[in-house]
């Protein structure tokens, strides 16, 4: 699924005012919170923020240069498509989930993501 910069910016805006909320929910409900209660909450919505970054740019890369087809990394074959799956990866920024097309090849009969994503392979999904 191609997402043009107008939708990405509207999904930003969309978590950042999300987070925002969130906020000022969390200082209606804290009675008098202390200074780490303080940095605790902030730190977990820059987290969420962060991810929904980091998800923005990880899908925009793999909308701009998709991967597609290629062959098998063990035995050189023609992979074929078999739609998307989730990977789970852990960030810097924390853990993002991100969908990536996925193949198969019917003589390893073993399943791959194609190479050439921005990510990277060592950061392979958790099995
Ligand atoms: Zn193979």
């Amino acid at each position: 699924m191609k997402k043009g910069r107008e939708q990405r910016q509207q999904e930003l805006e969309a978590k950042a005012k999300e987070m925002i909320q969130e906020l000022l929910d969390w200082t209606d409900q804290t009675d008098k919170p202390n200074l780490t209660q303080m940095e605790d909450e902030i730190l977990a919505l820059r987290e969420k923020l962060s991810q929904a970054m980091l998800d923005s740019l990880i899908q925009a890369q793999e909308s701009t240069h998709p991967v597609e087809g290629g062959n098998c990394p063990t035995c050189g074959r023609p992979l074929r498509p078999k739609g998307s799956r989730e990977v789970h990866l852990e960030s810097r920024v924390g853990a993002v989930v991100v969908e990536r097309g996925y193949s198969y090849c019917p003589d390893c009969q073993s399943g791959v993501f194609p190479p050439g994503s921005a990510i990277e392979p060592d950061r392979s999904p958790r099995e």
